[in-house]
């Protein structure tokens, strides 16, 4: 396994506490120690002055669960890079302080990735401390709860069908792949697509899920089993586009099995990360292989993928991928999202029962 911030370092990021007057408000987090005793995740209560530095404090109303938040508390991935790490690459809440231009106590503001989790203290606690160019106002209509089930899973999707349109990629083309559809990247890439004029295919390994994915705006289901062999680099063409949030032998497979002129937007490794395959797509059918990551702070490209999702996406169909879970939940579940126990978005409530908006 690896971390995308293996590849590049994190801008702004912040070393150490920054201790302020009055800075004596007790919160609760989860913490991720590291010790010659091993590797240990649980609930403790902590101090503002425990926060790393930042020019905007958040009170945090909403955190959710991504596959990288689970290999984090179940050390099984190199993810966190310094300790003690408060996890959670995501969330959304109230401003409180703020020396950061663009933002004033009372904003509503979501955070995805950009190092939170890993190496900057995250989403897995009742109050934050970051660097400003972190942050995005909410566009209306979103509010809080949704925003953190769209998360950096949600935003990925998103950029994922920008990129395809990037390219070029129109529905009228044929049929869109989406493999891991069941997971959250996946969820939201179907309902995108879908909403996008796309017919989707979704790849799974729940047919239990055929339901909800259907809900979605998927209009086919594969098994993944179909992705799971070693197959021949030229097959039967069968999709115009792809989004892979899988990686390995299942994006060979899909590779192989799109048209002409078609793209995969590849984001994601739950499957591995190798990829073992020959140039034949590319060079003898002009495929195009579009990665994808959603780490970077880029912020002009954030705004318009959450602008984008507060367009395209109806409350129900953020809905209809969610569940709410209470705080004291999130550890079991975060360590469950590893071995794929999870469907679509859980978004963690951590209890300060904040106002959504002035005036609620
Ligand atoms: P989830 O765990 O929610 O979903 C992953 C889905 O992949 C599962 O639900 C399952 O879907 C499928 N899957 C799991 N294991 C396997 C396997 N061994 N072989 C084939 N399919 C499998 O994860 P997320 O959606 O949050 O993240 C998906 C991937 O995207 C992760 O690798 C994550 O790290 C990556 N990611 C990358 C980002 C970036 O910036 N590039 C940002 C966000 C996520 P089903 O049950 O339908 O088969």
């Amino acid at each position: 396994m690896f971390s995308l911030f293996d590849f590049f370092p994190i801008d702004g990021a912040a070393s150490g506490a920054q201790a302020r007057e009055g800075d004596v408000t007790d919160f609760r987090a989860i913490r991720i120690d590291k010790s010659d005793h091993g590797h240990h995740a649980g609930y403790v209560v902590m101090q503002e002055r425990d926060l790393m530095d930042g020019d905007v404090d958040v009170d945090v109303a909403f955190s959710a669960i991504n596959y990288k938040d689970g290999l984090a508390v179940s050390g099984k991935g190199p993810v966190v890079r310094r300790f003690p790490m408060i996890p959670g690459v995501d969330f959304a809440g109230r401003v409180t302080r703020s020396a950061h231009p663009e933002f004033a106590p009372g904003d509503i503001v979501v955070a995805t990735a950009c190092g939170l989790g890993e190496a900057h203290y995250g989403g897995f606690a009742q109050k934050a401390r970051l660097s400003g160019d972190w942050l995005s106002k909410l566009p209306p209509p979103l509010r809080m709860a949704r925003a953190m089930a769209v998360g950096t899973a949600g935003l990925t999707a998103m950029f994922c069908v920008m990129a395809l349109e990037r390219h070029g990629a129109r529905p009228a083309e044929g049929l869109a792949a989406v493999t891991g559809a069941a997971g959250g990247v996946g969820s939201f890439a179907v309902a995108l697509l879908a909403k996008a004029g796309w017919r989707v295919a979704a790849v799974t390994g729940r047919a239990a899920e055929a339901d909800y994915l259907k809900r979605l705006g998927a209009t086919e289901i594969i098994d993944r089993e179909e992705f799971a062999g070693s197959g021949r680099p030229l097959q039967t063409q069968r999709f115009a586009v792809g989004v892979d949030a899988v990686g390995g032998v299942t994006l060979a497979n899909l590779l192989g099995q799109t048209r002409f002129d078609g793209a995969v937007a590849a984001c994601g490794n739950v499957g591995g990360m190798e990829l073992q395959m020959n140039l034949a797509p590319f060079i003898l059918r002009g495929v195009a292989l579009l990665g994808v990551e959603s780490v970077r702070p880029r912020i002009g490209l954030r705004r318009a993928a959450w602008a984008r999702i507060a367009q395209d996406l109806e409350p129900a169909a953020i809905d209809a991928m969610t569940e709410i879970i209470p705080f004291d939940e999130a550890l079991d579940r975060a360590r469950a999202v590893v071995t794929g126990g999870i469907r679509g978005r859980v978004v963690v409530d951590m209890g300060l029962n904040l106002p959504e908006k002035d005036g609620d």
